[in-house]
């Protein structure tokens, strides 16, 4: 069964880590044959979301939890169009004793599910903390993009931990507000400290996740910039994913990037990954910040719309049909 095993991600809450592995040095039995007590399928963005639940139970009703997973896999559906794969089988297992969300993995291409998510839920887990995660959504994130090498393991995660929030924004779970307080709170944990190396060389928590997430980030800006805030990273993601870029697939880098800027009509996602890949390229994130008008306050942050690039902001949040509707002429 491993050998069908394409790639997968692990992503732990409490630390924020993530270790690549390979299926060789999986342990046995795999998750995915954990037992089953109950199970739904979802049928959400053309695709079937089957959701099982192991032995035990949390605090709240049922329904909570699979409104849980409806809500993220909502959200990946929002920001792609579609859901990513057309079907999908998530294990929610349950904690005893414990509270919040965590270890959440995904492999892509298990027993004949295109991707197979793992999440850990418990026992006392509340619903203010279901309604705070962001592990399931970035789980789902990782379905809609190919395997990649362990070199380029920081995209993976970094498309997960740029996109996760403003997916949730655009399905109207989260405000502009907080996401863009949240980046720029952490994005500075993606420079390079002094001995690291490109992206592809240096694979701390720091770069792999943060540095991943500022790659995304700039060229997020630098295809709006590029294409008068007509087209932007998402565009690049959602072609990637209708060419069959999908985690049950394995790619190389180079070919995501080349149908990305060919949606896009760019060079960006290419010429910004010669840049990063083998060299430490910090990032101006307080000129970037204001440039897009995004003022850090004591208590959070104040969006600035007079700011140079302010329209950018406002379009990577925004929910997609608003968009389009904002490019038809008189709307
Ligand atoms: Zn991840």
């Amino acid at each position: 069964m491993e050998r069908f095993i394409r790639g997968f991600v692990v992503c732990f809450s409490l630390t924020f880590f993530c270790a690549p592995r390979n299926g060789a040095a999986m342990a046995f039995p795999p998750p995915w044959s954990g037992p089953v007590a109950s199970s739904r399928t979802l049928q959400i963005g053309g695709s079937s979301i089957q959701v099982d639940f192991g032995p035990g139970s949390t605090d709240l009703p049922p329904d909570r939890i699979v409104q849980w997973v409806e809500n993220a896999a909502k959200s990946v559906t929002v920001y792609y169009g579609k859901f990513p794969v057309p079907r999908d089988r998530i294990l929610v297992e349950f904690a005893a004793g414990g509270s919040g969300v965590g270890h959440g993995t995904t492999w892509g291409g298990v027993s004949g599910f295109p991707a197979f998510t793992r999440v850990r839920v418990g026992q006392h887990t509340t619903q203010q903390e279901l309604d705070d995660d962001w592990m399931m959504t970035h789980e789902l994130i990782h379905t809609a993009f190919p395997s990649m090498d362990d070199e380029q393991h920081w995209i993976e995660e970094g498309l997960s931990v740029y996109v996760e929030p403003i997916a949730r924004a655009q399905n109207g779970l989260l405000s502009p507000e907080k996401i863009w307080s949240d980046m720029a709170r952490d994005m500075p944990q993606g420079n390079p400290g002094a001995s690291d190396r490109g992206l592809d060389q240096t694979h701390t928590w720091g770069r792999t996740y943060w540095g991943g997430a500022q790659f995304c980030l700039l060229a997020d800006v630098m295809i709006r910039k590029e294409t008068h805030n007509q087209k932007g990273l998402q565009e690049a993601l959602r072609a990637i994913v209708a060419a069959g870029g999908t985690i049950d697939h394995d790619w190389p880098i180079t070919k995501a990037f080349a149908v990305g800027d060919q949606a896009t009509g760019t060079h960006v996602l290419t010429q910004l990954y010669e840049q990063m890949r083998n060299t430490p390229k910090p990032v101006d994130l307080n000129t970037l910040w204001k440039d897009l008008g995004v003022e850090q306050m004591p208590d959070g942050v104040r969006l600035n719309n007079n700011a140079p690039f302010a329209n950018i902001r406002k379009a990577i949040t925004l929910p997609p049909r608003q968009v389009e509707d904002q490019k038809k002429p008189g709307i």
